[in-house]
């Protein structure tokens, strides 16, 4: 399997190169080549089958020789030892025909732990047979940095960097990305919103100098390997409510478009999908180029779902890139123009194509409680802020086929938001219950490339 880059001038990489990468140096995001397919009797075969199973066969084509079989298996065995959920990634059922898929199973109670459990395992096996050693810098809107803490801390062959926006995270996320003890991790609290994080990333990677002076890699949803490890839980979940023989949708709590690129790539691959929904919260750029095709960036405002305040959503170009039949010049004019302008148009083509696989829908604040507080009353279900941003946006979509929308986080990353909303207080459990009695480690740094640059330099072992 080879991948290519959106925008069509980098050089062509395999799996294991992509992973290690990130970036495109031509400034896209890499693609698989081709989505290979799988059979209706092979999905159906996934039915009863422990996640791992699924995991290595739905993964398998996109990997190559990567993995040997067996190194492969095992990496995922070792990835998912930490869940704290036989299914790793249950479904439980919210009414007749809406199910919840529970993501927030892992160490660090969001979704981003399925795949960052994932590429922790793949980096050491890769960065160990190479002898090599990489200097990994992520961007967080909260969730991203605690899960690659977590995947990455006391590895040999990496030293991690996290960005998040200081004061815009919640406490409970805060304390899980500065009160690791591994010196090889570091938190960097950067003045400026998410997508100020995100923007040092892109052009700490367009350093070219700075990225092979430090063998910079990325672990943010950029990077492929993320997006394959998420296609798994589309199958698992699908099937375990009647796939393939049934059609389903899915609804998916929005930002970067990791999630639910993660479902399109599932649906190439054969998954009887229906509809995909984009559920955003009141940074709603994604709902609005759904409605007009106007992809136009606004200021972030502060929600109650932290992780979904996001205005440059990275994972769009990738559909993009579909959308325009591949072609990566057409790709690289749209997104050098919302980089210099802030906007771009699709064409009404593009529009088309992109309606006939999503629908969306947008969730206020006021509706984000209110969905909290009615899921607890009539099923017992605490929803974190993301998550009820998902189920409210599904519960105005279903149709004939059953949805399942996606749980991606805890409550306890979010109670304030959640005690607000409903009056429950949710529990950290028990493996995180001294958080608030741990040592903090960060440090601030200006939003500013040389500031971070520095920073980063000084921290390398
Ligand atoms: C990251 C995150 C999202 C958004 O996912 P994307 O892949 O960025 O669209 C939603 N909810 C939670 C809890 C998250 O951590």
């Amino acid at each position: 399997m080879k991948y290519v880059s959106t925008r069509g001038q980098a050089p062509e990489l395999t799996f294991e190169q992509a992973m290690l990468t990130g970036l495109a140096r031509d400034g896209g995001l890499y693609v698989p080549e081709t989505f290979p397919t799988l059979s209706t009797d092979q999905i159906a075969s996934f039915a009863g089958k422990p996640y791992e199973d699924v995991a290595f066969e739905v993964m398998k084509p996109f990997v190559g020789d990567t993995f040997t079989d067996t190194e492969f298996k095992e990496i995922i065995k070792r990835a998912y030892a930490g869940f704290s959920h036989a299914a790793k990634c249950p479904v439980v059922q919210l009414s007749e025909n809406h199910f919840l898929l529970e993501l927030f199973h892992g160490p660090t109670l969001a979704f981003k732990d399925v795949a960052m459990q994932l590429i922790g395992q793949m980096f050491e096996v890769a960065l160990k047979r190479r002898g090599d050693r990489v200097t990994i810098v992520g961007a967080t809107s909260g969730d991203t940095g605690s899960a690659a803490m977590e995947a990455f801390k006391g590895l040999d062959a990496v030293d991690l960097f996290i960005m998040y926006p200081h004061g815009r995270v919640s406490e409970v996320q805060r304390r899980q990305m500065t009160t690791p003890t591994e010196s090889n991790v570091h938190a960097l609290a950067v003045d400026g919103d998410f997508d100020t994080c995100q923007a040092l990333l892109k052009d700490m990677f367009n350093d070219f100098d700075f990225r092979d002076e430090v063998k910079l890699a990325g672990v943010n949803s950029i990077n492929w390997a993320r997006v394959l490890a998420q296609v798994v839980y589309y199958f698992t979940s699908a099937v375990s409510i009647g796939a393939p023989a049934r059609t389903v949708s899915f609804t998916v709590p929005t930002g970067n478009f990791g999630d639910i690129f993660a479902g399109y790539v599932a649906k190439r691959m054969g998954l009887p999908i229906d509809r995909l929904i984009i559920a955003t919260n009141q940074n709603d750029i994604l709902h609005r180029t759904m409605e007009s095709g106007d992809h136009t960036k606004t200021g972030v405002t502060p929600s109650v779902s932290p992780s979904m305040d996001i205005q440059v959503s990275s994972n769009f170009e990738r559909l993009v890139f579909d959308l325009y039949d591949q072609e990566g010049a057409a790709v690289a004019q749209l997104f050098d123009a919302l980089k210099e302008d802030g906007t771009f148009t699709l064409s009404q083509g593009a529009i088309g194509k992109l309606r006939d696989e999503f629908d969306s829908g947008r969730c206020s604040e006021d509706e984000t409680s209110a969905t909290i507080k009615k899921y607890v009353e009539t099923t017992h279900e605490v929803l974190c802020p993301h998550s009820a941003v998902g189920v409210k946006v599904a519960d105005e979509n279903i149709k004939d086929a059953p949805m399942i929308t996606l749980a991606t986080a805890h409550p306890a990353k979010f109670p304030a938001a959640v005690k607000d909303a409903c009056g429950v207080h949710p529990d950290l459990p028990a493996h995180m219950a001294d958080l608030f009695e741990r040592d903090e480690r960060v440090t601030r740094v200006a939003g500013d490339l040389a500031a971070v640059e520095a920073v980063i330099r000084k921290g390398i072992k």
